[in-house]
């Protein structure tokens, strides 16, 4: 698992194309941690299966046993200095905040990066993809259209932010 998170981070440091998880449009989440973590996962879940549903996408998360782990890890656990999620191919981590369930809208980024986008430009104004706790708690129109463009169910506009960055 552990070669998986170098990959990412590989990726995203040399700009190559995340492409989420290999499963999408639609894949099984199982969200581990307390109960209050599973409501903060489930409502992310729902900010983007609402949003691309919208957009007559297929719902991308459904939450059951055995899919891409989404864990809430313990600050003492978390590995990194200062990144609050990771996602790689697999599964998604999220740092907790101060030793509490964190619910700044980490987990709906990180999402994000499963269904295939990567970080967007502030240039463009606010989005759910702007990394380093810049990112919004909700998934705006633009982050609904780039998504239902990396999932191939939307239009990709010529003129969009790429996602990118
Ligand atoms: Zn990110």
């Amino acid at each position: 698992m552990r070669s998986g998170w170098f990959v990412v981070m590989a990726l995203l440091a040399g700009c190559t194309e995340w492409r989420g998880w290999t499963d999408m449009p639609t894949a099984t989440v199982t969200p581990a941690g307390p109960a209050e973590w599973q409501t903060v996962v489930a409502g992310g879940i729902q900010l983007w299966n609402d949003a691309l549903s919208a957009r007559g996408c297929p719902t991308p998360f459904t939450i059951g046993p055995g899919g891409h782990r989404i864990e809430l890890v313990p600050a003492e656990r978390w590995e990194y200095d200062t990144a609050a999620g990771y996602t790689d191919e697999s599964a998604i981590e999220v740092r907790e905040k101060d030793g509490s369930v964190r619910d700044d809208g980490t987990v709906v980024h990180e999402l994000g990066h499963a269904l295939g986008l990567d970080h967007a430009s502030i240039d463009y104004g606010p989005s759910v993809m702007i990394g380093k706790g810049h990112e919004t708690r909700v998934v705006l129109d633009r982050d609904a259209s780039a998504a239902a463009c990396a999932l191939g169910c939307g239009p990709c506009a010529a003129d969009a932010d790429p996602y990118a960055l």
